[in-house]
């Protein structure tokens, strides 16, 4: 297990409050995690190869965005790509969208993911989209957009309406999460359930992630804060040993290394609980299967299965 990303939400205070955000994040929002712990996290890696970029979120960074350059500046003194996502409020005018960007790049930013759908939609300009699009593209700055979707939502709309100016942008569209503020804004039947949970399988991508409330988290989901898989408090363990951690995890050794079919046979079968047939993606089933209250559940089981592999 290689984790070649190092993740920090670094607050949940966002200038918009979406129908489908997954950190229930809004302006009033106050969580926040310490900027100078985050500094000496990020320093420590340096040392540790392992880990290739930096990546912040939110909430919405660029609300502290002297902050967010000066992180920038010293992940990238100590060798690191960095990668920020945003909602680009911002970005109002192509000279206001250049002034932020130029100094970003200058300090070294290498990625920027907007994030921009309907539901952002309803806070933030497309227009702001597009000066993002123009100004990076100009900067070279890689650009992705991340779109979220409900079941039976069309977004070829919202394509159209940025225009040309998409051409240099990967796009990303995934399927709404039932979490956070999605969870009780939208009826059940409006997420994508077209995954059979026999083919679940973690597709974890790399990335330790230490969220706002210092939890430190093995993966970047969105439903990641949803469940008991943190490994430890940033304030309290370094950075090498939450890697240490997170590597020397039987529960998450199963969870990369065997379908998902590994833990749900075991709780269906001796546990007796029942999990639905089909899922919006694995980590709906992680959710289901790992909540805090319910990953204790797994221990005597995951040993056992632990030390046959070893014999
Ligand atoms: S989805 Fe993004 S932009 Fe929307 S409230 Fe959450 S953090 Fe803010
Ligand atoms: S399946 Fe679980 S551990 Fe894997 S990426 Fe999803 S939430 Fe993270």
């Amino acid at each position: 297990m290689a984790y070649d990303t190092l993740g920090f939400a670094l607050f949940n205070k966002c200038t918009a409050k979406c129908k489908h955000c997954c950190f229930s994040c809004s302006p009033e929002s106050q969580q926040r995690i310490d900027i100078n712990r985050v500094i000496q996290y990020i320093k420590e890696s340096e040392e540790i190869n392992e880990i290739k970029t930096i990546a912040f979120t939110g909430g919405e960074v660029f609300l502290e965005y002297p902050t967010l350059l000066k992180l920038v500046e010293i992940s990238t003194e100590v060798g690191k790509n960095t990668s920020i996502a945003t909602n680009g409020f911002w970005a109002v005018s192509e000279e206001a969208t250049y002034d932020k960007l130029y100094q970003l790049k200058k300090s070294g930013l290498k990625h920027l993911s907007i994030s921009h759908d309907r539901y952002h939609s309803e806070f933030i300009s497309t227009n702001n989209i597009k000066n993002i699009l123009k100004v990076s593209l100009n900067l070279d700055i890689q650009v992705s957009i991340a779109i979220v979707k409900l079941k039976d939502e069309k977004i070829g709309d919202l394509i159209d309406k940025i225009g040309s100016d998409i051409y240099p942008a990967s796009i990303k569209i995934g399927a709404c999460m039932p979490v956070g503020s999605a969870q009780i804004n939208f009826n059940s039947s409006k997420f994508d359930r077209t995954m059979d949970i026999k083919d679940a399988r973690c597709t974890y991508g790399g990335s330790l992630s230490i969220l706002f409330d210092g939890k430190i988290y093995p993966c970047c989901s969105q439903v990641i804060m949803d469940t008991g898989l943190y490994i430890g408090d940033f304030n309290k363990i370094s950075l090498e040993e939450a890697l240490y951690k997170a590597k020397n995890n039987a529960l998450l050794y199963f969870l990369r290394n065997e379908k998902m079919e590994f833990f749900t046979n075991y709780s269906e079968n001796v546990l007796d609980e029942i999990y639905p047939k089909k899922i919006v993606n694995p980590c709906e089933l992680c959710k289901l299967l790992f909540e805090s209250n319910k990953v204790e559940r797994f221990h005597d089981y995951i040993m056992k299965e632990a030390k046959s592999k070893i014999k």
